[in-house]
């Protein structure tokens, strides 16, 4: 029987990851089947025991179920207990494992495919939902001279980044006057066309804006490239952390540049 492997998410239908997956597949010559699971908001756990009582290896876990998934995995990596969420789940061990490669999805996306040295640098991350706790630690390990974290709800960003020392956190309004040379926009604001409260003056010259969200302009890219700076969505965030997952599934890496191409091509 063909290994079964799903993305379970609310909403799901937009979802790359089965046809990203499938890519992989192809190229390392591995017969798996990868398909979407809508699971009711409240029905995660449910939903992914059923797909493993089925036969299902393995789960990616996408908005807004990080944190339950984080809860489902009986035992998990040290990254994912870090993070507090998980976006891979290992289905076929005896328990549930969890890992979350989003913060070595992003991490590659910067190094690898944008050429971008993390060291040194200052860093802003909006957000405090799953994506923006998946990849405060892998930020801070990369080097930053600074690294600020900025949320809607101000309370979930002072929280956040007391877990991580030397992180600091709070409201955008407290980051008038300072510049930052990499903004990471990990809130889900440009899904419904909308920007979170950043200054203006936010970008330092040379910045690099950088938003999680993939596959259409945002209002934060919009600003960040009238401001001077180089802008990037999430798209090659999303492969590369699709292939850090394949690589837990299927102990091979699969390569990451064509797929991203031809994403970008499609
Ligand atoms: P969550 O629902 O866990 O968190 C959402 C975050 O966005 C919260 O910090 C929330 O603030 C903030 N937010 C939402 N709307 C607004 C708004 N209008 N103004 C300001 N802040 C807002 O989502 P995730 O963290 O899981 O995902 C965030 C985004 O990142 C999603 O769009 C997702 O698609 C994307 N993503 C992309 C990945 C990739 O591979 N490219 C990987 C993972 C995620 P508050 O706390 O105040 O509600």
């Amino acid at each position: 029987m063909t290994d079964r492997y799903a993305v379970v998410g609310n909403p799901v239908a937009h979802s790359k990851s089965p046809w990203i997956h499938a890519q992989f597949a192809r190229q390392t010559g591995q017969a798996i089947e990868y398909g979407a699971i809508l699971a009711p908001i409240d029905g995660f756990s449910r939903a992914v025991a059923e797909f493993r009582a089925a036969g299902g290896r393995g789960a990616n876990v996408t908005l807004p179920f990080k944190q339950d998934a984080f809860r489902f995995a009986a035992r998990s990596s040290e990254r994912a207990r870090a993070a507090q969420a998980v976006n891979t789940l290992v289905l076929d061990a005896d328990v549930p494992y969890g890992d979350n490669t989003d913060g070595a999805g992003l991490i590659g996306d910067l190094q690898r495919n944008l050429g971008y040295d993390l060291a040194g640098k200052r860093v802003l991350l909006m957000g405090a939902g799953g994506a923006a706790q998946g990849v405060v630690a892998p930020l801070l390990e990369a080097g930053p001279s600074r690294l600020a974290i900025a949320n809607r709800t101000a309370r979930k960003a002072l929280e956040l980044a007391g877990r991580f020392p030397p992180a600091t956190g709070g409201s955008y309004a407290e980051l008038a006057g300072e510049q930052f040379d990499l903004v990471i926009n990990a809130t889900s604001a440009g899904l419904s066309d909308e920007l979170p409260s950043l200054p203006r003056a936010i970008f330092a010259k040379g910045a690099l804006a950088y938003d999680m969200v993939y596959g259409r302009d945002t209002p934060f890219l919009r600003v960040a490239r009238e401001a001077g700076a180089a802008a990037s969505d999430g798209l090659g965030m999303l492969v590369e952390q699709a292939a850090e997952s394949f690589f837990i599934w299927r102990g091979v890496h699969p390569e990451t540049a064509p797929v991203l191409a031809a994403l970008r091509g499609a």
